[in-house]
């Protein structure tokens, strides 16, 4: 039997796959069992930021795993060291905790706002979150998310999360009782279908959070990591939290996740109040210092935000000409295509045609490419997207 048919009767259904398996990868190229050519605008959903197959993350990875591959956290091991250095010396942090994924960052994250809560605020525990946010699977995480698909099925939720409109600092205010520890939002919505906040909005929740003295949690799990054209998107509006998490690109595909805190914060957890096997390894640790060196010592930030530039505009030109777009969105190389239909014939047809992108919130096309990707790889994208976009209106 082939891999698909063998997955589709031993795996667990939880996923609506497309008919395609993928075996090798090179820069912004994928290749499946047939041996077809495609072009990736999905990057496995923001992760890939350095491209498939990038020769200095495997060959980290090849040393690393032929020296030292796990020996826990009971112990020093030297690759962390220099990923932690370059996320505390490029970012608001002061100290960070590494984990395995982004639900499971957050979850820390969360954490610790119960901690500042008992410890700072009498024992406040409420969270306000976002309308049409996305913070992971885990009971935890999925109670902050703000999608009933996400939570439907799965309560009692955990307690207590204030769901506002994303982008509404007076709904935060109309929320806001003596109850609440923290604000947890994503600088833009991902998985909500990219949407960029207003200007202030940000500023606004830090202002609250510290009057309050409460703690502003960023999830930059996907909007982190050069994918809006900063290292971190919250550096667009001059606004940093008190706490931030990161996953997706960290280690360009093997699992890696990070809390970043301020001092205040970070010095809340202490030897046993939280723990992972698997945080930090070696392997990971030697992937994520190639990624980050490519980040800040090697322009790819840089690069992300021009081609950002560049796609943006060809995507608006797009919806100028389509009457069935109706919006070009997005920072950096974390764009989308706001469509008066639903996206998912147009994900399929633009894979027939050699192109894998993403949908979200049903009628918005994602387009989240490796950082490296060229201008002449969106050229071809969007001469692709011109053509499917013209064969719906006809
Ligand atoms: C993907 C994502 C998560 C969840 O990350 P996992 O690694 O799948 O647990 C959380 N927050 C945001 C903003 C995400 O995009």
């Amino acid at each position: 039997m082939k891999a698909a048919e063998l997955i589709d009767k031993f795996v667990m259904n939880t996923y609506a796959r497309a008919p395609i398996t993928f075996v090798r990868g090179q820069g912004c190229r994928l290749w499946d069992d047939q041996d077809k050519q495609y072009t990736d605008f999905l990057a496995g959903i923001a992760v890939c930021n350095l491209g498939h197959a990038h020769p200095g993350v495997a060959q980290a990875v090849c040393n690393q795993a032929l020296n030292l591959v796990h020996v826990s956290n009971l112990y020093y091991t030297e690759p962390q060291a220099p990923v932690a250095q370059m996320l505390v010396q490029n970012s608001f942090a002061d100290r960070v905790f590494f984990c395995n994924s982004g639900a499971e960052a957050n979850e820390g994250a969360l954490k610790l706002a119960r901690l500042w809560g008992k410890e700072k605020k009498n024992g406040a525990f409420t969270i306000i979150t976002m309308e049409r946010s996305f913070h992971g699977r885990t009971l935890g995480t999925l109670s902050a998310t703000g999608q009933d698909k996400i939570q439907k099925g799965y309560d009692p939720l955990v307690p207590r999360f204030k769901h506002v409109p994303f982008g509404d600092l007076e709904a935060v205010k109309a929320a806001w009782d003596d109850n609440v520890c923290a604000v947890l939002a994503e600088p833009v919505l991902g998985e909500g279908g990219v949407v960029v906040p207003p200007d202030g909005y940000l500023a606004g929740l830090k202002e609250l959070c510290e009057t309050n003295d409460a703690l502003l949690l960023f999830d930059e799990v996907q909007t982190g990591l050069g994918r809006t054209g900063k290292l971190f998107a919250h550096q667009h509006w001059g606004v940093a939290p008190h706490v931030m998490t990161l996953a997706k690109a960290l280690a360009n595909g093997l699992p890696a996740g990070a809390i970043l805190a301020e001092e205040k914060a970070a010095a809340l957890f202490g030897p046993g109040t939280h723990a992972t096997t698997f945080g930090a390894g070696p392997v990971i640790m030697a992937a994520a210092g190639v990624v980050l060196d490519n980040l800040v010592n090697r322009g790819l930030v840089e690069h992300a935000e021009a081609e950002g530039f560049y796609f943006k505009a060809r995507l608006e030109e797009l919806s100028a000409k389509h009457a069935c777009v109706s919006e070009a969105r997005g920072l950096g190389l974390m764009l989308g295509l706001a469509l008066d239909r639903e996206a998912g014939p147009l994900v399929n047809r633009l894979r027939e045609l050699g192109y894998i992108v993403g949908a979200t919130q049903d009628t918005v096309l994602r387009f989240v490419p490796p950082l490296v990707v060229s201008r002449e790889e969106i050229d071809g994208l969007i001469a692709a997207l011109d053509q499917v976009l013209a064969e719906q209106e006809s």
